[in-house]
């Protein structure tokens, strides 16, 4: 895959050039029939784009996090949306940090390939909500296999995946000493689960995002998915927090330049009291201010990617990256709406699909509010809240 330095010109011509073969017609249909972009994830793949994270030596490109959002900016600029593969990107972080040396081997290059999709995520229970901590689905240990017990919520892209990333407890709250402690992370293979204790139910959603609702009902699966020590797991999904923060801020990043691109070519093109509503400043300045808070937030998310590859302490920037991009894909989004008045609200400008898509990101896959926490909390010092 190409490769420079600075900005990652040639892979973002490469991911620009696959992108203008899924136009606005390609999306829009699948939103109405609400399936899942099948042709644009295969495509991905075979570029070699989802595998940017992977070391060459499992078979992937082996390349940075700066990388990475250069190459979800640059989908979601564009105008696609790499909602349906990017999980991909960071859960695979979790194989490749904490599992053997035989599950590496196993899985990433399959992953690299595409011969194998890790696309699940499974961590969000309907109880628990952001406290994690709290989860009740469980699975115990039985012989040679572990018994897994429990439902998620939200667990997206789970039908269009063959692994699936679980964090479950394997005891109890109360037995362990620390809250994080007692959850292990599994490599749950879905094509083997499904009808043998895992029951797959989607969720309709304002968003065409392959969501779910899944089940665990006695579903029993080898010893052998247990990534890392049994009791660790939370930490290991922890330590995949930061690389998914900074990576959904440049979906954010591409989202804002979509709109105040869209916005700004629109408020030169629309005539009304003779002249282009561009040309009035009430127009003109919310497209001005949203242009400033996408420039400044993309500043963040370029200083926590460099953190990260650099190896050092990333969780504040990664945290601002997330709030600061979704906040200026939100305001571009409201902004970019508004400068389309009535045609705004029409399918075929794509403004309000990409309006309800890039909405999500105040919620998930961490909501603005526990972003504010950690930084009052973590960053300020100021007193634990919750
Ligand atoms: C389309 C979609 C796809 C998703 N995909 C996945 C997935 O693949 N895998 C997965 O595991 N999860 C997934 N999620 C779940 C997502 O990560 C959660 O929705 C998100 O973390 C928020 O949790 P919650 O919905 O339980 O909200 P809750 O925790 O119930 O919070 C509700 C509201 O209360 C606020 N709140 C809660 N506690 C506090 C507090 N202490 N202080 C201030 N405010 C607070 C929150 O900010 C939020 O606004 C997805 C969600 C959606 C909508």
């Amino acid at each position: 895959m190409p490769n420079d330095s600075e900005g990652f010109e040639d892979i973002r011509s490469s991911v620009r050039a696959l992108c203008a073969e899924f136009p606005g017609e390609y999306w829009r249909k699948l939103d109405a029939e609400k399936a899942y972009p099948s042709a644009f994830v295969d495509a991905m793949t075979a570029g070699g784009f989802l595998g940017v994270l992977i070391p060459e030596e499992y078979d992937g490109s082996g390349l940075g996090l700066a990388a990475a959002t250069a190459i979800l900016e640059e989908i979601h600029l564009n105008g696609c949306n790499a909602a349906a593969c990017h999980a991909q990107m960071y859960t695979m972080g979790t194989v490749l940090r904490h599992g053997s040396d035989a599950q590496k081997s196993e899985y990433l290059p399959k992953i690299a390939s595409g011969d194998l999709r890790l696309q699940a995520f499974g961590v969000t229970e309907p109880t628990s909500g952001t406290d994690a901590t709290r989860i009740k689905t469980t699975a115990l240990k039985d012989g040679d296999d572990y018994i897994v017990n429990g439902q998620k919520v939200w667990t997206s892209r789970v039908e269009h995946s063959d692994l699936m990333l679980l964090l479950a407890r394997t005891s109890p709250r109360e037995e362990n000493d620390k809250r994080h402690e007692g959850m292990s992370v599994f490599l749950v293979d879905i094509r083997e689960a499904v009808d043998n204790g895992l029951t797959i139910r989607p969720i309709p959603t304002m968003i065409n995002h392959a969501t779910t609702e899944v089940f665990f009902d006695d579903l029993r699966i080898p010893a052998s998915s247990l990534i890392g020590e049994e009791g660790k797991g939370f930490k290991y999904i922890l330590d995949g927090m930061n690389a998914e923060r900074i990576l959904i801020a440049s979906e954010c990043i591409g989202d804002a330049r979509w709109f105040v691109e869209k916005a700004s070519g629109y408020a030169k093109d629309r005539t009304v009291f003779g002249r282009a509503i561009g040309q009035n400043q009430g127009v003109q300045f919310p497209i001005a201010k949203a242009y400033a808070a996408t420039e400044a937030a993309d500043l963040m998310v370029k200083k926590a990617a460099h953190l990260f590859d650099a190896g050092e302490p990333s969780g504040a920037e990664a945290n601002m990256a997330k709030m600061l991009a979704a906040d200026a894909s939100w305001q571009a989004a409201d902004m970019c709406l508004q400068t389309h008045g009535g045609f705004g609200f029409a399918e075929e400008y794509d403004v309000e699909r990409k309006f309800r898509e890039t909405r999500l990101y105040q919620i998930a896959p961490i909501s603005t509010n526990l972003i504010l926490s950690y930084i009052a909390e973590h960053v300020l010092g100021l007193p634990r809240s919750y």
